[in-house]
Parts: structure tokens; C-alpha cells; sequence
């Protein structure tokens, strides 16, 4: 501005000069400008690209961030997923932990003894009871069936098992075991590829029923016998006095008078058997007194049969009063138990001694009546002496019930009574008496 206040052609030419040198100026300073501008531009949409490069950039790491989450996700799904499953399993297992141990105790608890074999008849498994029954309280898992039985082959047992495992069938049944002298009731059945046997020894219940169904056999024989009784006693009754009219015939020689004396006294023994058969047969409803001695003596004439066959001595001695106030046909009962074991025990040629007399209670003191039953037989061990008046138990076999001494225990028991027994079975110095003692 300074230049233009100049005046004068000179100086318009100058004017005109430093014009043009301005708007030269002016232009390149425009020019100047617009390359700022552009650079500007340039640099601004650097600065965009730049911007979007970074947004872009930032997008990616997002979304790669966002896959990852994704993965995580997806990651713990599956572990959450595999945990259940791992959970499910564990429990599944412990049920059928739990369920093994629930049979393990139900078949160790059971009465039953259990065996349980696999298709090759080796034992995989036994319960206590099987332990005690079989190997006396020793496992025989890993042991052939046939080391552990080995008579087992030749028993009914066998073909049964044998079915059971081919067969694939259950099967139950009892039966003797020889080799054991043993009842066994015994369930079998397939199990997996082998089998399983539950069984119990039921000798006693064997034994019991038999013995039951021989008492009840004896029952009805004697209820037979009472009723023959009866009905011989007419006719016997119309013999004897038959024998009588011979006996008194003035017809009749010597002889015939001799033999008919001694039809009748035989006569008189069987009609004393009837009456003594009868009378065990009835059973008064009362108690009454009776005397001890003559219970004694009528059993007596009812083993008058045995005790001649077979030598027997009888000693007798009596009190001059024993008289009980009892049920004489349970008395009768206890004699003939007491008797007929003494018999038992003596076989041939012993000595029977019966006893009554006035004695008091050991315990109470109590006066009364004592009646002895002694032999010199066989006598019995501690241990046998402990057990006879359990019912059932008996020496004999099978000619025994075991329920005699029982039923007199229980009888004299009910006519507070006492029964006591001493024996000894040293040989030569053998004996028992037993001792039954009645308060008056
Ligand atoms: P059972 O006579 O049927 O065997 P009991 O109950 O009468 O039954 O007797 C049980 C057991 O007691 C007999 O089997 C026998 O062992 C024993 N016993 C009883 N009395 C005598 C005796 N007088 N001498 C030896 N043993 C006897
Ligand atoms: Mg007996």
C-alpha cells in the first residue's frame, strides 16, 4: 500500500509494475493457497483414511475379540456339558454300588446258604452261612464245585445242577446228601453264564415231621387198639364164664377140669391186658387220688410181654401209702416212658428197680411223694443228659420219637411235680434213675 501512495507517470509506471508484481503476487500467493488447500485435502483424507484403517482395524480386533467369546462360550458349554455327564455316570455307578451292596447284605443276612458257580462250575462267590455249611467257615472261591463236594457226583444233586446250568431253567427241590447225612432244601438257578444255589439244611424239620407223623401213627394205633380192646371184652367175658361151667361140670374129669382151670387164668391175664389197654386209652376228666404204685404195677403188666422176653428183673418196693391226687392216665403216661426207656436202656437181662416213698422237696421242703425209676442200662453222657427233655431229641433213630421224656416233663411240670434224672455210662458201672417227686 505504501507503493501506490506514490505519484506520477513514473510512478504509475512503477504503479503498474508493482500492480502486476502484486497480482503476480496476489497469484502466486493464491496458488501458494490453494496448495496449502490441497495439501490440506490431501492431508484430510490421509487423515480420514487413516481414521477408517484405524476403524477397520478396531472392527476386526472386535470381532475377533467377539469369535473368541464365542469359542470361550462354546468351550465352557462343552465343559459344563461333559461335567453333567461325568456327575450322571458318577451317580449311575454309585446306584449300582449301591444296589450290589443292598444284594451283597440281603443274601449275607438271609438264612439261606449261597453258592454261586460259573460255566465252568468253579465257585465265584458264598455267603458266611455257605462258608460254615460247607468248608467250615472257609472261603472256597476259585475252588471247583467238585473239589468242594467231591462225593457230589454221585448224588441226585449233581444231574439237578447239571440241568439247571445246560438248561438254563430254575429248579427247587430237597434231598438227602449221603456224603453229609444231611436234608438239604435247595433253590438253583441260571446266573449270568453260571448258576446260583441257595440252600438251607432242614434235617430238623425233616426229622420233626417224621417224628410227628409216628407220634400220630402211635396215636391211632392206641385208639385201635382201645376200641379191639373193647370189643374183646364181651366175648372174653362169656369165655370165662364158659371156663367157669366146665370147671364146675360134674361131667367134666379131672383133666379136662385141670385145663380149663388154665385157660382161665391166662384168660384172666388177657382180660387184665384189655382193662389196662382200655384204661390208657381214657382219660379222666378229674383228678383223683390214686395210688403211685398201682399206676406202676398196671404198667408194668402192659410191658409184662418185653420184660419176659427179654429177662428183665424187676425190683419193686413201695411205701405202704403213696397216694397222688393226679390225672392217672397222664400218670400212667410218665411211668410207661420212664419204664419203657429203662427197658430200652437195660436190653437183655438187666434190672429194672421201682420205687415210692414219703419224701419232702429238696427246694421247698414240701412233703409228698417221690417215685424212682432205676436201671442198670447203658446210662447217658453229660451231654446227652442235658438235651432229653428236649422235644425230639432221641438216641434211638428211627425207632425213637424223642417226645417222651418231653411229654412226662410237661405232665409232672402241670402236677407240680419235679423230675430229676442221675446216670452214668462208665461201662460196667452203668445206670440211670430217675426221680419224680410230687408235693402232697
Ligand atoms: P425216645 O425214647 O423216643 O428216644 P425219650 O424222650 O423217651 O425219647 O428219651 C430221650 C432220650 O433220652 C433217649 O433217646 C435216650 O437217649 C435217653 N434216655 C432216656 N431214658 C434213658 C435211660 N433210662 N437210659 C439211658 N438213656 C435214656
Ligand atoms: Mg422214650
Amino acid at each position: 500500500m505504501n507503493v501506490l501512495t506514490k505519484t506520477g507517470t513514473s510512478d504509475g509506471h512503477a504503479a503498474d509494475a508493482r500492480t502486476t508484481a502484486l497480482h503476480s503476487e496476489i497469484a502466486n500467493l493464491r496458488q501458494l493457497l490453494q496448495v496449502n488447500e490441497a495439501r490440506a485435502q490431501v492431508n484430510e483424507a490421509r487423515a480420514v483414511a487413516e481414521a477408517d484403517r484405524a476403524e477397520d482395524a478396531r472392527l476386526l480386533v472386535e470381532e475377533t475379540r467377539l469369535v473368541a467369546e464365542d469359542a470361550r462360550l462354546r468351550a465352557e458349554d462343552a465343559r459344563l456339558v461333559a461335567e453333567d455327564a461325568r456327575l450322571e455316570v458318577a451317580r449311575v455307578n454309585d446306584s449300582h454300588k449301591e444296589q450290589r451292596r443292598m444284594v451283597h447284605d440281603l443274601i449275607a443276612v438271609g438264612a439261606d446258604a449261597v453258592i454261586v458257580l460259573d460255566e465252568n462250575y468253579v465257585v465265584t462267590y458264598m455267603n458266611q452261612q455257605a462258608m460254615d455249611e460247607v468248608s467250615g467257615g472257609d472261603s472256597c472261591v476259585g475252588c471247583a464245585l467238585l473239589d468242594v463236594y467231591p462225593h457230589i457226583e454221585s448224588t441226585p444233586f449233581w444231574p439237578r445242577y447239571k440241568k439247571v446250568m445246560e438248561e438254563r431253567v430254575s429248579i427247587a427241590f430237597e434231598d438227602y446228601y449221603e456224603p453229609r447225612k444231611v436234608w438239604y432244601q435247595v433253590n438253583a438257578a441260571p446266573v449270568g453264564k453260571g448258576i446260583a444255589f441257595f440252600f438251607r439244611d432242614v434235617t430238623g424239620r425233616r426229622q420233626r415231621d417224621a417224628a410227628l407223623q409216628r407220634t400220630e401213627k402211635l396215636a391211632a394205633v392206641g385208639r385201635l387198639a382201645s376200641s379191639i380192646s373193647h370189643e374183646i371184652n364181651n366175648p372174653l367175658e362169656s369165655v370165662t364164664n364158659l371156663l367157669y361151667l366146665i370147671q364146675t361140670s360134674i361131667s367134666a374129669d379131672d383133666e379136662t377140669r385141670t385145663y380149663a382151670q388154665l385157660a382161665s387164668s391166662e384168660l384172666a391175664r388177657v382180660s387184665h391186658i384189655v382193662t389196662q389197654t382200655l384204661k390208657f386209652h381214657r382219660q379222666s376228666t378229674d383228678a383223683c387220688n390214686t395210688r403211685a404204685s398201682e399206676i406202676l404195677d398196671s404198667v408194668l403188666s402192659l410191658f409184662h410181654g418185653r420184660i419176659v422176653t427179654l429177662g428183665t428183673a424187676v425190683h419193686t418196693r413201695y411205701a405202704a401209702t403213696d397216694t397222688l391226687m393226679c390225672f392217672t392216665g397222664d400218670m400212667r403216661q410218665v411211668f410207661a416212658n420212664l419204664i419203657g426207656n429203662a427197658l430200652d436202656a437195660t436190653g437183655e437181662r438187666g434190672a429194672i428197680w421201682l420205687r415210692t416213698s414219703h419224701a419232702f422237696d429238696p427246694r421247698t421242703n414240701a412233703p409228698g411223694v417221690r417215685v424212682t425209676v432205676a436201671d442198670n442200662g447203658c446210662g447217658m453222657s453229660p451231654a446227652t443228659q442235658r438235651s432229653i427233655f428236649d422235644a425230639f431229641f432221641t438216641t434211638k433213630g428211627a425207632t425213637g420219637t424223642g417226645l417222651g421224656l418231653w411229654v412226662s416233663h410237661e405232665i409232672i411240670h402241670n402236677h407240680n411235680g419235679t423230675i430229676r434224672v442221675r446216670s452214668c455210662d462208665t461201662p460196667r458201672h452203668s445206670g440211670t434213675v430217675f426221680s419224680v417227686f410230687f408235693p402232697d
